[in-house]
């Protein structure tokens, strides 16, 4: 005989607490437990570790999985949670499921390679270094996704039903608002996922939600206004100058989102003649792939057909990079070039060869365009680190760095206060996530001197019983 359900609803937050990674949110509704992200830990090692622990619930007994966006730090656990016994369907909107089926096997492969490297090399501290999944396990881990149409609520079971808003942060990315039936009362809970911002030239504002008992919010940027539409500007000088240099341009850059953001602002330029046309080399299959589901979905985002009729992201001299053979081959090639690879952090894939060959002239440079968490290698570059650790091996930095947060994709403080404003009642607790420290607090107090709300911090796996 089942037990009877105990009525409650719970929520317990299994990572993104007090950091910007590993997003996973445990609801508990009459003992149902509904996963709400299912992201990796990354960047400081003592984070990736902890993909390696037992999560707080054994994966079989977990119903559902619903994802805002198909980001790692969102999605990337996925594979995990199958491996660990996991049998049950997911939930994504339908451009975050297709972006996925790009992501999640080359995460795979990326840690088969970082373990086969680590081992080839004696640097890893577990021997032999293995890989937390395979690409086939990534891909096979996708077999029991479904896809849900944004803004028509889905009903997951007989007590959860789940509308995705668009989120404006990456394509396919959703609000999640969470309608539980218990005892005969409905609530609201929200999860932001990853915020977007308003007045972009490339994405949409994020959807506007009136009502939730309960909110999740991200706060990568609590602290931060960021500086509009000045993105173009800092690009056009870093070309121009890295260029009289002969350089190198390397742009590290998350494969998803940034990537074309990156290509659009260049493509502009080039056609508004601020810069040379000169070879720019997007080195990674995963940015070439997400770039085609951008363009599959033009309604989603404001690269629709009339703005890339007129200004393609791809110039003729842009050369997308598929194959190995072909990325080594740029070692050789002297400037002036832009190279364009991933991870935007720094912590894996194509860009760190990059950038142990580029990283120890002075006429190249290195322009980090994204968040940078805390322990990365992107984060040292901008903090001034004299020398980095690439593959085991000390590497001077002698190009120039330079890091801006103008093109990103998360709201800043004034975004998310914005959208704030479209609660028509204050949330009974609003929880702030996805966050640094400082981020997380400085959020915290501006939403309770702007809106007197009642607002909250949790910590890794600390549990609140919602009501
Ligand atoms: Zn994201």
């Amino acid at each position: 005989m089942p037990n009877k359900p105990s009525g409650l609803v719970k929520l317990q937050f299994l990572g993104a607490a007090g950091t910007v990674t590993g997003s996973k949110f445990l609801l508990t509704a009459n003992d149902r437990n509904y996963l709400i992200d299912c992201g990796l830990f990354q960047g400081a090692d003592r984070l990736e570790q902890q993909n390696w622990q037992p999560l707080s619930i054994a994966a079989n007994r977990i119903s559902a999985v619903i994802l805002t966006h198909a980001h790692l730090d969102h999605s990337g656990y996925l594979p995990r949670l199958v491996k660990l016994g996991y049998k049950g369907p997911v939930y994504a909107s339908e451009a975050t499921g297709e972006l996925m089926k790009i992501i999640l096997p080359d995460s795979g492969y990326l840690q088969e390679e970082g373990a086969n490297y680590a081992n080839k090399h004696g640097y890893s501290r577990h021997k032999p270094a293995l890989p937390l999944y395979t690409s086939d396990e990534a891909y096979n881990s996708m077999k029991n996704l479904y896809s849900i149409q944004m803004n028509s609520p889905y009903s997951v079971d007989n007590q959860v039903s789940v509308t995705m808003r668009p989120a404006g942060h990456i394509l396919g990315s959703a609000i999640l608002d969470i309608s539980v039936t218990n005892n005969h009362a409905r609530h609201r809970y929200v999860f932001s996922g990853d915020l977007g911002r308003y007045g972009m030239e490339i994405t949409k504002e994020p959807s506007l939600v009136s009502e939730a008992d309960y909110l999740a919010l991200e706060s990568t940027y609590g602290a931060r206004e960021h500086v509009s539409n000045s993105f173009e500007l800092r690009l056009e000088s870093v070309v121009n100058e890295t260029h009289k240099k002969g350089g190198v341009l390397i742009i590290p850059s998350s494969a998803v989102g940034r990537t074309q953001s990156v290509l659009f602002y260049l493509r502009k330029l080039e056609s508004d003649k601020k810069i040379p046309i000169m070879p720019v080399y997007v080195d990674s299959p995963m940015a070439v792939d997400a770039t085609e589901v951008y363009l599959k979905y033009k309604d989603e985002h404001n690269l629709n057909t009339q703005v890339l009729e007129k200004r393609p992201l791809i110039s003729s001299q842009t050369r997308l990079i598929r194959k190995v053979e072909e990325s080594k081959e740029l070692n050789e090639k002297p400037g002036p070039m832009i190279i364009i690879s991933s991870s935007g952090m720094l912590e894996g894939g194509r860009v760190m060869h990059h950038l142990k060959n580029r990283i120890g002239d002075p006429n190249n440079t290195v322009l980090l365009v994204g968040f940078q968490p805390t322990g990365t290698r992107g984060r040292m570059l901008m903090a001034g680190a004299k020398e980095i650790t690439i593959h085991g091996e000390k590497v001077p930095v002698i190009a120039k760095v330079v890091w801006t947060d103008e093109l990103s994709a998360h709201a800043d403080f004034n975004d998310s206060l914005r959208w704030l404003s479209g609660f028509n009642r204050p949330p009974k607790t609003t929880f702030l996530v996805h966050g640094e420290p400082d981020s997380l607090s400085s959020l915290r107090e501006k939403i309770e001197n702007k809106y007197h709300w009642t607002v909250k911090i949790p910590e890794y796996l600390e549990s609140f019983t919602l009501d």
